[in-house]
């Protein structure tokens, strides 16, 4: 018997119903997904090759010391010299694995590595899975700071808010390599261009748009931060108590920024938007909500991986639905952005990860779907696109030179 089972929820369900079944005695059985697990998904590869004692005297000592002896003498020879300038380390204290939880950093590790596998399919850079052993604000500054010289970039990962806010801020101010936090920034960037397309099919403009935002965490905060520097004006956010209003006491400081004068529940501000964006549970959206809001309504339900709404229930009401699911259309995809994102910061060794950067990298993404694929089932590419991390790349060259802080010209390839 064999079952496609695609999420590991489903997998453990299914064979746990059929070791229950009577009459039944389950001898074996082959997980995929644990197989491809096994032995963990990446390795280091040498690129020398090591015969003689020649190639041993040159790629080791004594050889070596000379190399080590440059780059005392000129720190930047370490970008010419190591692994330094296409290595990145994808960062994580295991305090929001996904969307389970506090799992800690051993069981954070598969997803790190997945997170280096696609760095290194979609965008050529090695990059190395650190899984913390604290989840102090300070020791995990502390922490990357000190292995900041092997690494070109930083890409924080999985880290709750809003401690992550503060980690990623403080790091931007103490290292000069670029830094990113891929639960904001890369999830902004692909709602933004995403958002582009979906208002470009129906001829409005994002100055003109009530926006709702469901979630005031990492990818709430990050995505109305972007979305205000992108021109939106009118952003109402709500948390699990509702809408952000300046009338309640209990808001961060970053919630703090965006609270307006209205009360109420999602609901409530759910009437007569434009768009709703929906970065916080599953299932906690009616279809009567999305009836109330203004014709030609934006869904983009993207809790993981159970959306705010299904689909189905809303296609006909929607001019545009889209999730964060690889089984329907629009899938709103990080993949589509932090691989390009760090390419284009290496490439130009930028010392750092601006907005100008994110808007660019927006843009060049939404630019990707021509008008004549643009429907509504087509408002963003394929993560599949080999165009998209290039293309990415290149805009974030050109927007880190404008914004001089590209300490490498940029080559024509
Ligand atoms: P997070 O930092 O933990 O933030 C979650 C936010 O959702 C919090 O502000 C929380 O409210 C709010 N929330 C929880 N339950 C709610 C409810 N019933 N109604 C309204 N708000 C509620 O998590 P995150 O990293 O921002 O991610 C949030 C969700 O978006 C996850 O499901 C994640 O998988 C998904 N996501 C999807 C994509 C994608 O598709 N590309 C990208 C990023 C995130 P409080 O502040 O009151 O606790
Ligand atoms: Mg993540």
């Amino acid at each position: 018997l064999t079952i496609d089972a695609s999420s590991t929820e489903q997998g453990d369900k299914i064979i746990a119903a059929i070791k229950s079944l009577p009459k039944v005695k389950v001898i074996s059985y082959n997980d995929r997904t644990f197989a491809i697990h096994r032995g963990g998904k990446i390795s280091v590869e040498s690129k020398l090759p090591l015969n003689s004692q020649s190639d041993l005297a040159m790629a080791y000592t004594p050889g070596v010391g000379r190399i080590c002896r440059a780059i005392a003498e000129n720190p930047e020879e370490v970008y010419n010299l190591t692994i330094k300038s296409n290595t990145v380390a994808v960062v994580t204290d295991g305090s929001a694995v996904l969307g389970l939880g506090n799992l800690g950093p051993e069981a954070s590790l598969p997803v790190m590595e997945g997170k280096a596998l696609l760095f290194k399919e979609f965008a050529g850079i090695d990059a190395f899975p650190i899984a913390l052993d604290t989840q102090d604000t300070e020791e995990i500054i502390k922490a990357v700071k000190q292995i900041a010289p092997v690494f070109g970039g930083v890409n924080l990962e999985d880290i709750t808010a809003p401690r992550c806010f503060e980690i990623e801020h403080r790091l931007r101010q103490e290292l000069d390599i670029p830094v990113f936090h891929d639960d904001q920034h890369g999830t902004a960037i692909v709602v933004l261009a995403a958002l582009y397309n979906a208002l470009k099919l129906i001829g409005k403009e994002i100055n003109e748009i009530k926006i709702v935002i469901n979630g005031a965490g990492a990818a709430g905060i990050a995505i109305a931060l972007l979305l205000k520097k992108a021109g939106a004006s009118n952003i109402t956010i709500c948390d699990s108590k509702g809408i952000i209003s300046t009338q309640r006491d209990d808001l961060n400081s970053n919630k703090q920024e965006f609270a307006v004068k209205q009360q109420g529940t999602l609901a409530d501000a759910m009437k007569d938007a434009d768009v709703f964006l929906g970065v916080s549970a599953p299932g906690v959206v009616t279809p009567e909500m999305v009836y109330t809001m203004a014709d030609q309504g934006i869904v983009f339900a993207m809790a993981n991986p159970i959306p705010e709404i299904q689909p189905e229930l809303i296609y006909d009401y929607v001019a545009v639905m889209a999730t964060g699911r690889s089984d329907y259309p629009n899938q709103i995809n990080n993949v589509l952005a932090f691989p390009g994102v760090f390419r284009g910061a290496l490439d130009c060794r930028a010392t750092a990860i601006t907005t100008n950067m994110y808007l660019e990298a927006a843009k060049a993404i939404a630019l990707l779907v021509n008008d004549d694929d643009l429907d509504r089932e087509h408002i963003i590419p394929s993560v599949f696109d080999k165009r998209v991390a290039t293309t990415v790349a290149q805009a974030v060259c050109l927007a880190a030179q404008r914004d001089n802080i590209a300490q490498k010209p940029i080559t024509n390839k």
